[in-house]
């Protein structure tokens, strides 16, 4: 595997691992070591005109954990320091996070440019329920900065990406995207779910907003769905917060203590993965079923000197075209001993996905085609297990295959 010269550098303060445990951490008159979960919904007041102050933002405290938990703003408070980031709110999910950072700035006749290769719930939103309300919506071809530059000559209200993108892992040039974007006039989003915040920071690349399925490494242990949307606090306060508050998309207290927990181990897990995915793709490439692998830290990634620029390593999925398509590929899921099949990712245990018959299906044939997701496409999410042993399963399924 070619090696990354330079590591982006992280501005003084306390480094990832450490905000990782400590940030956001608030205690109770308990002095409790760990998180405390306060499953609560609601919360009393002193007095009906302490209520009328809270209600009114004159006094500090609770309300509703529609719109606020202690517990979720620790989870909060954690998300928005490993990025540098003004402010977070969580969601229920990843989609949640996604659809509340769109809908909450959006209006009918506003124009969004997103990359087509993207998630395919992503997809959805951009391509079914927005422009039922009115926006319009330009999908671009990432890789190509000439694309972007034309699509971005009229104004646009939002730039969506996501980088790697699920599962075709192409990278876009978030610093040339969101310069392109902010000439239009437009907010620059980012998908971060693949590379984490241990790999990309996005909004010190130029990106305005970022959001994040926490059911995938942030959990990373295949428990709980959730998700975070990051930003300024006049994005968080005046935008996001109303919209949450009032349609209700909002994070379990449960789901952010199980993510709190999740966040202490996630740079040595996703960096174990990562580099565990790297071996891998080199192991994949030399074997004789497979048509060719696409992994950003390859060299023979078309777009591996950019991964290089702007994640600090590859990430912990590798993508793969089985030779003989969807029949070969069935063939080999069904083999796999040990790598289970699942269309989740980011989890402790190696997970592999066939995108053209799930998570990508809803594409018509020739859309899946433009996005690079051939039928004997495969994506594996590498998780926790020894390498060789992962090897091994491989190897006996590709032989079966
Ligand atoms: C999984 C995923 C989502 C959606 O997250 P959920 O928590 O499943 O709702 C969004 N974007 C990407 C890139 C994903 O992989």
């Amino acid at each position: 595997m070619a090696k990354r010269t330079s590591k982006p550098a992280r501005a003084a303060g306390p480094g990832l691992r450490t905000l990782s445990v400590h940030g956001g951490v608030r205690r109770s008159q308990f002095g409790e070591t760990s998180e405390a979960l306060f499953l609560t919904s609601g919360y009393v007041y002193d007095s009906p005109e302490q209520a009328e102050g809270r209600f009114k933002g004159e006094n500090e405290g609770f309300i509703y954990s529609r719109f606020g938990n202690p517990t979720v703003s620790m989870f909060e408070d954690r998300m928005a320091a490993l990025e540098g980031a003004e402010a977070a709110w969580g969601t229920a999910t990843g989609m949640a996070a996604v659809f509340a950072a769109l809908a909450c700035q959006v209006k009918a006749g506003d124009r969004i440019v997103a990359a087509r290769a993207l998630f395919g719930s992503n997809r959805y939103i951009l391509d079914e329920i927005l422009p039922r309300w009115g926006v319009k919506v330009t999908l671009v071809d990432g890789r190509d900065l000439g694309a972007w530059a034309k699509a971005l000559r009229r104004p646009a209200k939002i730039v969506f990406v996501e980088s790697p993108s699920n599962p075709t892992l192409e990278i876009i040039d978030i610093a040339a995207v969101a310069k392109l974007g902010h000439a239009a006039g437009a907010r620059v989003i980012v998908d971060n779910v693949f590379a984490t915040p241990v790999l990309q920071q996005p909004l010190k690349l130029g990106a305005d907003i970022i959001v994040y399925s926490a059911t995938k490494h942030i959990d990373g242990q295949g428990r709980v769905l959730g998700g975070a949307v990051l930003g300024t606090k006049e994005f968080c306060d005046k935008e996001l917060k109303p919209f949450i508050r009032n349609t209700g998309p909002s994070l379990s207290p449960f789901n952010a203590w199980v993510l709190l927990k999740g966040l202490e181990t996630l740079a040595l897990r996703v960096e174990a993965s990562s580099k565990a995915a790297a071996q891998i793709a080199d192991f994949l490439a030399a074997q004789k079923g497979v048509e060719r692998v696409l992994y950003p830290g390859r060299a023979d990634h078309p777009q591996f000197e950019l991964a290089a620029k702007q994640m600090s390593a590859f990430g912990t999925v590798v993508t793969f075209d089985l030779k003989g398509g969807k029949a070969a590929a069935f063939r080999m899921l069904r083999k796999l001993k040990l790598i289970a099949i699942s269309n989740n990712l980011g989890d402790a245990k190696s997970l592999i996905t066939h995108p053209a018959t799930t998570t990508h299906q809803r594409l018509d044939p020739a859309e899946r085609q433009r996005v690079g997701i051939g039928e004997g496409l495969v994506r594996l999410s590498v998780g926790l297990e020894d390498v060789a042993d992962l090897e091994r399963d491989l190897a006996q399924a590709l032989a079966g295959a």
